[in-house]
C-alpha cells in the first residue's frame, strides 16, 4: 500500500492479508516502489504512482493492482493484461461527488466566487452594492457542452437540467440510449466547442484524448465561454489554455487537474484572475474517499479469492489467466 488511505480500506485488507503499509501522505519515490513490490501479490496504489512495465517486472509474484481512482492512465494496462495481472479501480462510487465538484467549479468560475472572496478578505470592498461590480456570466438557461458522456458526464448533465440548460455532448461512442432520458443532443467535437457557453471535460486520459483541447479547439470556443476540467490535466494543452485566458479567446476556466501536479508555484495560471484552481479534489468528500478506499481493497480481495470483481478494469485479462489460478485466500 503505497500511501496513507482512509482506515476503511486498510481494515478490509488487514483482516486477510499481511500489509506493507506506507503510512505517508506523500507518494513514494520510484526507487521505493521498485523495492517494495519485489515480493508482493498485490499493489494498492493511487493515481500518483506510475505502475509501468518496470514495476510489474520487479514484482515477480504480482497478481493484482488496485488503484484508489477510477482513472487508470498511470497504469500500463496493456502490459498488465499481457502478464495476466488484474487491475481493479473505483468506478461509480465517486461519480456524483466529482460531478458536484465540476458543478462547483462551473458556478464559481462563472460568478467569480473565488476572486470576489479574495476581494472581500483583502479589505478591498469599500463601495457598497455597485451596479457594475464583479459581473459574471449566467449559468441558467445557457448551453452546456459535455465532452465524454460517461458516468461523470451523465451526472453533470442531470445537474444541468435543474439550471434549465440546453445540453450538447460529444463522445467517441454516441449514446442514443441516453439522449431522451437526459435531454442531450449529440454533436461533433467542433460543434460542441463552438456552440456551448460552458464546456466541461469528462474523458479519460488516453493517447487519443491527450491535448484534445489545444489552440485550434480553444479558438473555436465563444469568447464568453467557460471551460471546466475535472478529468486529467493532459487532456488540455495547458500552454495554449494560458494563452487563451490571457488573450481572451475564452472568458475563464475552472480547473481541478493540471499537466503537472502539484501545480508548479511559477505556473502562469496562478497569476490569472479568470481561473478558479483546485488541487485535484474532485472526489474529495469524506464519504466518497471512504467508499473508494473500500472498493479498491474489496476488488483486490476478490481477485485473491480467485473470483472476478465487478470493478475489474482489464476484463480481457481473464483470458490470459483464469481467476482460479490466483486463488490464495
Ligand atoms: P467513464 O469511462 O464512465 O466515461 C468516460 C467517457 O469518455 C466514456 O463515455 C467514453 O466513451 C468517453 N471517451 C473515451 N475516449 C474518448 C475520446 N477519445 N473522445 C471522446 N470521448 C471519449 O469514466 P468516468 O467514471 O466518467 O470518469 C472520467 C474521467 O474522470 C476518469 O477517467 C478520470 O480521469 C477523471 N476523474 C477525475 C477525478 C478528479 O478527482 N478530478 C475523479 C474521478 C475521475
Amino acid at each position: 500500500m503505497t500511501r496513507k488511505i482512509p482506515e476503511a480500506g486498510i481494515a478490509i485488507l488487514d483482516a486477510l492479508c499481511e500489509i506493507d503499509y506506507r503510512d505517508e501522505v506523500s507518494p513514494p519515490s520510484r526507487a521505493e516502489i521498485l523495492k517494495a513490490v519485489e515480493s508482493v501479490d498485490a499493489i494498492y496504489c493511487t493515481l500518483n504512482e506510475k505502475i509501468d512495465k518496470e514495476v510489474m517486472d520487479s514484482a515477480k509474484k504480482l497478481k493484482v493492482i488496485g488503484t484508489m481512482s477510477v482513472g487508470v492512465d498511470h497504469i500500463d494496462i496493456q502490459y498488465a493484461t499481457s502478464k495476466g495481472i488484474y487491475v481493479v479501480h473505483t468506478p461509480g462510487v465517486l461519480t456524483e461527488t466529482v460531478a458536484d465538484h465540476a458543478w462547483a467549479l462551473l458556478l464559481a468560475t462563472a460568478r467569480r466566487v473565488a476572486e470576489a472572496d479574495g476581494f472581500v478578505r483583502r479589505g478591498e470592498w469599500t463601495i457598497p452594492w455597485a451596479p457594475t461590480m464583479f459581473l459574471g456570466y449566467d449559468v441558467h438557461g445557457k448551453t452546456l457542452g459535455i465532452i465524454g458522456l460517461g458516468r461523470i458526464g451523465q451526472a453533470v448533465a442531470r445537474r444541468a437540467k435543474g439550471f434549465n440548460m440546453k445540453i450538447l455532448y460529444y463522445d467517441i461512442v454516441r449514446r442514443e440510449d441516453l439522449e431522451k432520458e437526459l435531454d442531450v443532443e449529440y454533436k461533433s467535437l467542433d460543434e460542441v466547442l463552438s456552440e456551448s457557453d460552458f464546456v466541461t471535460l469528462h474523458v479519460p486520459l488516453t493517447p487519443q484524448t491527450e491535448k484534445l483541447i489545444g489552440e485550434r479547439e480553444l479558438k473555436m470556443m465563444k469568447k464568453t465561454a467557460v471551460l471546466v476540467n475535472t478529468s486529467r490535466g493532459k487532456v488540455i494543452d495547458e500552454a495554449a489554455l494560458i494563452k487563451a485566458l490571457r488573450e481572451g479567446w475564452i472568458a475563464a476556466a475552472g480547473l481541478d487537474v493540471f499537466e503537472r501536479e502539484p501545480l508548479p508555484k511559477d505556473s502562469p495560471l496562478i497569476g490569472l484572475t479568470n481561473v478558479v484552481l483546485t488541487p485535484h479534489i474532485g472526489s474529495a468528500s469524506h464519504d466518497t474517499r471512504n467508499r473508494m478506499a473500500e472498493y479498491a481493497a474489496a476488488g483486490i480481495i476478490t481477485v485473491l479469492r480467485g473470483e472476478i470483481p465487478e470493478n475489474l478494469y482489464n476484463k480481457e485479462v481473464v483470458k490470459v489467466r483464469a481467476p482460479s489460478e490466483l486463488k490464495m485466500l
